[in-house]
């Protein structure tokens, strides 16, 4: 009946769905969505779901936050648009640029925007290949990422990600692109290996790739401190600390990817605050803006701005931008959004209710289908197995996370299932406990029955 509205009927009609199984929604159609409030959404028909995901992993403050309509529409009055090119400047922008370098973690010292997460590892590649070209490396041009995974999906991002969907059927990754192991230890450790043991296991494997490549020819290695799309991988304890030690020791660029995590999701403003990462280099959308207004960020640190200026210098240009590079309207939004979290004490309050989610999702890690339970702060995820004690996953044809999802999402809660039936939790960061407990007994109630479901289809 999803497809039976007149909203529905001209979505199918009219609308080519980004990310999505084309196939599937015309059979299925779409969920309409038509209002939010609070953590919920409503469908046209006026069901309510729990939203599990803050969207894509960015409404940080929920779908009905006036203040930030109003800041839109004060700009909008004041300002609508105005660029940064060739030397102006709409005030809000270099406003809120000092106010992400004040936020940042130590080291940054100047703000790029872009609109999307894509756009800015976009950039942060881009950058890469200016600073060495400028430094006078110009073989010094590879880009490593890790297998699983999500930084995006232009032509750079896409090759950047480590996810089959990104790269079969686009002829991509594009040349320099390399991928090293995912760090889980779960799948990844051997027998008996700790975490410390296997984070210098990938540690080293990460100096073999660079030293086989050649350290001269390799720019930056890119990482999100906590893996979203990929399946919510949390890195292995001492992960990041052994990591940085290797690029340090042969001059590549750490870029943290903090599209997801950036802006609380973890507990602290960034997440390499909570990993420990150093970065010469941070990739920030989503939650800056809360998701209400597309914008982006890449940070530099004065470092690296540094090597532009002198460059530019001699280029006279530096000739990246974009014309909606610190749009006027979003930078109005993420400042409000900003002043919120200060307000508030948001970090506090992620800090308070993030156990709620982290136990809830362990309290399940009994259930036969469950292979592990993970995640940090109000990020995290159930991986579906067919057999516990071999990790073995389910055929993907039978298709195991998607029924999941349709459970939950009939019971009045959005998930979001990964490749490798992975179920993903990224709620609003304003999420309540009592809100939290609604959305774990809604998705419990979905995995028994998704349960049911794969018994009687002979799946397990
Ligand atoms: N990086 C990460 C870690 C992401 O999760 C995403 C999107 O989900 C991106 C980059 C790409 O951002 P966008 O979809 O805004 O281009």
């Amino acid at each position: 009946d999803q497809a039976d509205s007149a909203a529905a009927r001209r979505d199918l009609a009219f609308h080519l769905h980004p990310s999505t199984n084309l196939a599937l929604v015309q059979a299925e159609g779409p969920l309409v969505i038509s209002r939010g409030e609070g953590v919920y959404v409503y469908d046209e028909a006026g069901n309510r779901y729990i939203e599990g995901m803050a969207g894509l992993w960015c409404a940080g403050l929920g779908f009905s936050e006036k203040r930030l309509a109003e800041a839109a529409y004060r700009q909008m009055l004041a300002l609508p648009f105005y660029h940064s090119f060739s030397g102006k400047v709409p005030a809000i922008s270099t406003e809120l640029a000092e106010k992400l370098v004040g936020v940042a973690p130590e080291g940054m010292g100047r703000v790029f925007f872009a609109n999307s997460g894509s756009e800015a590892n976009d950039s942060a590649v881009k950058l890469a290949w200016y600073y060495n070209n400028a430094l006078g490396r110009p073989d010094k041009k590879k880009l490593i990422s890790r297998r699983k995974a999500y930084h995006g999906v232009t032509v750079a991002s896409a090759s950047l990600t480590g996810l089959a969907f990104a790269h079969s059927d686009w002829d991509l990754p594009a040349p320099r692109f390399l991928h090293a192991e995912t760090p889980h230890h779960w799948r990844g450790a051997r027998p008996g290996e700790s975490e410390e043991a296997y984070a210098q296991r990938l540690a080293d494997e990460l100096e073999r790739l660079i030293l086989a490549e050649g350290p001269d020819t390799v720019a930056a290695f890119f990482a999100e401190p906590v893996m979203g799309a990929g399946g919510v991988l949390v890195p292995p304890a001492t992960y990041f600390e052994r990591v940085q030690q290797v690029l340090g020791k042969y001059d590549v660029l750490m870029i943290a990817d903090e599209v997801i995590c950036g802006f609380g999701r973890t507990g602290n403003m960034f997440g390499s605050q909570t990993f420990g990462i150093r970065p010469d280099v941070i990739t920030c959308a989503k939650m800056m803006t809360s998701g209400y207004q597309p914008m982006s960020a890449m940070m530099v640190s004065q470092r690296i701005y540094s090597v532009l200026e002198d460059q530019s210098r001699k280029l006279g240009v530096f000739g990246h931008g974009f014309t909606y590079s610190g749009h006027p309207v979003p930078a109005a939004v993420a400042l409000e959004t900003l002043a919120i979290y200060e307000e508030r004490d948001l970090l506090a309050h992620v800090r308070r209710v993030a156990p709620v989610l982290q136990e809830g999702l362990r309290a399940m890690a009994d259930h036969p289908m469950v292979g592990e339970a993970r995640g940090v702060g109000l990020i995290g995820a159930w991986e579906l197995v067919r057999d516990k004690a071999t990790k073995a996953g389910f055929d993907p044809k039978a298709a195991v996370g998607a029924q999941f999802v349709r459970n939950a999402q009939r019971r009045g809660a959005i998930l979001r299932v990964l490749p490798g039936d992975i179920i993903a939790f990224s709620p609003p960061l304003v999420i309540e406990e009592h809100e939290l407990r609604e959305l774990l007994a809604h998705a419990a109630g979905a995995l028994d029955e998704t349960w049911q479901w794969v018994k009687a289809k002979g799946l397990a």
